[in-house]
């Protein structure tokens, strides 16, 4: 994603002036006309912008949880309460507490309305914010965009439209029942959600910006909203001016020209125009004091494009102090970052897309790439990894239990996820509900499903001679039956090879074996006139090895992750893969130990000359393996490789610093390598804890979620 949102940061500003003139009207000296057409049409983009911005960097389908929602309302609501207090002098002044059933009143206003007529705008985006968060989140962007499209339809006959609705009598009724709730339907229920699932959706699906498209779609609907606001100015039906129909194609393609701009970062604009947002309408009473003390009334503020200008400059200047002074004298968090400072994991999510669009390219046309993400996306992490791939088009995902597959339902995947592994008949109803599909492990257990009574998708897995799950390839009849099965809705038929990673002849023999075996399957599936459904058979090195097969879909784990199983592997297909994860540490503590010295549990390192050892505060506990103990695992610090001495602990360990030089305290440390360090890529790290990739990988799931660190790509 591009983190350039200069646009964003130049329009605000720009937006902030627009308020100012809505709120003073800078032509009305001179052409009402003229004002209605600055004020009341072409400033009323500039709330909606303020809100689409909100709901751009906020909205999102996909999320791990509700922090981001409510750190937003959280600082919302404070922002809202400062300028409440803020402006308490001038509600005494106008009398504000005086009114009539005042405790209802301050609630509405607090709720709807703001306590001052501008102030409307930060309970707006609390709700707003809200409801499309959890709209988005619950369903899909379409519903989202269709309920708050219904509350913005109903929200314009209580505004631009009212003169429409008070004609009809029940409709006029209404209204007048929700104008005793909130003065406006301009607020956070009909007026606020659209605009922050506009911003969201942008955010969500950002490919190629297509300016020319924007510029066309944007010049179309202004012009339409244009029409529509002077028609009914003309004809006398608006009872506010904030809301019209053709202000939200506006506001689209109004949005997408400004991301269109590029450049550095302005990031004092945004508090900028925050402060004019709120501080103005004390600036326009500054300025009408300051007209009557020096007797200039007939030029400052009867004259309005120079009370304008003046509110403007004044707000300007007066926000820019307080910009200036906020960010010189804030209380300034130490930037310290507490997700590295022990031991993490980094996720190059460029090499991500890399790798699937090498695979993909290597694929059939016709065959889609399966993202194999179980075990937390093999220790790489399911939220960050699925999410990813979801966005840049991956559309199946397969995972080993039920319970992954709701978690990725919930981060906000859409895509179909297959259940590669055991699901307990009992949850039937859950996959349906989550539209999970379930692999038929064997005979027995699809029948077993299919009395629950609950329609649910499902693979039939073949058993072809792995001999772990599946309905072996010699029970014809038994698979037949399945098909027939009342509740079990079978969209594929797969079966898992168990040596294609080997080129010794009688493991390739055997593998064609098992190929040959499914083939014939399929064959007489159709001969007894059975629909085929997909197909699939290749895992990573069944397609690296296998890449004539012709399926619908390749099971991609290992090499998705850009990695192979063991370093001396034989690869039929080679291309480059570029690896995901690397694991990282720091030096915390350097000591010098004398010859004789031992170092750690059983003494198991003995120093043989003085020498200097450094600690790195990860072991074990954090999935590095103990095997790697003794001088079995390496370590790159700086340039230097050096070795583990001594066990590895639970929770650290030790290396032998002697012979480098310059290593300090805080250095980082690698123990996985991304970057070419061919001794401690994670296959050769792997050998040498005795395993393979695949399992050393996935013991990096033990790692918390904020002990991640994602190398995000930049647009392009
Ligand atoms: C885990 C798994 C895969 C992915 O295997 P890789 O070798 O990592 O590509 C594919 N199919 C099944 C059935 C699996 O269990």
């Amino acid at each position: 994603m591009n983190k350039n949102y200069t646009g964003i940061d130049y329009f605000r500003f720009i937006a902030s002036l627009l308020i100012i003139a809505i709120h003073t009207s800078p032509l009305t000296s001179f052409s009402e006309t003229g004002d209605f057409i600055l004020t009341r049409i072409l400033a009323r983009v500039a709330v909606p912008f303020f809100l689409m911005t909100s709901g751009f960097f906020l909205i999102s389908r996909y999320a791990y949880n509700d922090n981001k929602l409510w750190i937003f309302v959280k600082k919302t609501d404070l922002i809202y309460g400062s300028a409440m207090l803020i402006y308490i002098p001038i509600n005494l002044y106008n009398g504000y507490f005086g009114m009539d059933n005042l405790l209802p009143n301050i609630i509405k206003d607090i709720v709807f309305d703001g306590t001052l007529y501008h102030l409307w705008y930060l309970p707006a985006s609390i709700l707003g914010a809200v409801i499309a968060w959890y709209l988005v989140r619950k369903f899909d962007y379409q519903t989202a965009f269709i309920v708050t499209a219904i509350l913005y339809f109903i929200g314009l006959f209580g505004d631009s439209y009212y003169g429409v609705a008070e004609k009809i009598g029940v409709l006029g009724g209404f209204y007048n029942l929700i104008f005793q709730i909130s003065d406006y339907t301009r607020n956070g229920i009909f007026f606020a959600p659209i605009f922050f699932v506009l911003g969201g959706l942008i955010a969500d699906n950002r490919r190629k910006n297509e300016f020319r498209k924007s510029i066309c779609g944007f010049s179309i609907s202004f012009a339409l909203m244009f029409i529509e606001a002077l028609i009914l100015h003309f004809c006398n039906l608006q009872r506010h001016d904030s809301m019209y129909i053709f202000l939200l194609p506006c506001m689209y393609f109004l949005f997408n020209i400004i991301l269109h701009f590029r450049g550095k970062r302005i990031k004092w604009f945004r508090t900028l125009s925050l402060i004019i947002y709120i501080i103005h309408p004390i600036m326009i009473v500054v300025i009408r004091l300051f007209a009557k003390l020096l007797h200039l009334e007939g030029l400052l503020v009867d004259n309005s494009v120079v009370h304008y200008i003046m509110v403007c400059l004044s707000s300007v200047a007066f926000g820019t102090a307080v910009t200036v002074l906020w960010t010189k004298y804030r209380p300034k968090k130490v930037m310290y970052d507490s997700a590295t400072d022990r031991a993490y994991i980094e996720i190059d999510l460029n090499n991500l897309e890399h790798n699937v669009r090498t695979l993909k390219k290597a694929m059939p046309p016709k065959c889609r790439l399966m993202a194999v993400v179980k075990a937390q996306a093999y220790g790489h992490r399911a939220y960050e990894i699925s999410t990813h791939l979801e966005k840049i088009g991956v559309r199946s995902f397969a995972v080993a239990t039920i319970d992954e597959g709701i978690s990725l339902r919930k981060y906000g995947i859409r895509s179909e996820i297959l259940i590669l592994g055991y699901t307990s008949i009992y949850r039937a109803s859950e996959l349906k509900k989550y539209n999970l599909t379930q692999t038929l492990i064997s005979f027995e257990y699809a029948d077993a499903l299919n009395r629950q009574g609950v329609m649910v998708k499902a693979h039939i897995k073949i058993d072809t001679g792995m001999h772990r799950l599946g309905i072996s390839s010699d029970d014809f009849s038994d698979i037949k039956k399945v098909f027939a099965m009342k509740n079990i809705n079978v969209c594929g038929v797969f079966t898992h090879l168990c040596c294609s990673d080997s080129s010794m002849p009688d493991d390739i023999a055997f593998t064609r074996g098992q190929i040959d075996d499914f083939y014939n399957l399929i064959d007489n599936l159709k001969e007894s006139s059975i629909s085929i459904p997909k197909l699939h058979i290749q895992s990573s090195y069944g397609f690296l090895n296998y890449p004539e097969l012709k399926c619908s879909y390749v099971r991609t784990g290992v090499a998705l992750y850009g990695v192979k199983s063991l370093p001396d592997d034989n690869i039929e297909l080679q291309f480059d893969l570029r690896p995901v994860l690397s694991l990282k540490s720091q030096v915390v503590l350097i000591r010098q130990i004398e010859k004789g010295d031992t170092v750690g549990y059983g003494r198991r390192f003995i120093a043989e000359r003085n020498s200097r050892i450094a600690i790195l505060p990860i072991g074990y506990g954090d999935g590095f393996p103990r095997s790697l103990s003794d001088g079995n695992g390496k370590v790159l610090i700086d340039q230097y490789i050096v070795p583990v001495i001594g066990r590895i602990c639970m929770d650290q360990l030790a290396v032998d610093i002697t012979d480098t030089e310059d290593i300090a305290v805080g250095d980082i440390a690698t123990l996985i390598d991304t970057e070419g360090c061919t001794e401690l890529s994670a296959d050769v790290v792997a050998k040498n804890s005795g395993s393979i990739s695949n399992e050393l990988l996935c013991r990096m799931g033990v790692m918390k979620n904020k002990l991640c660190k994602c190398i995000i790509p930049k647009n392009k």
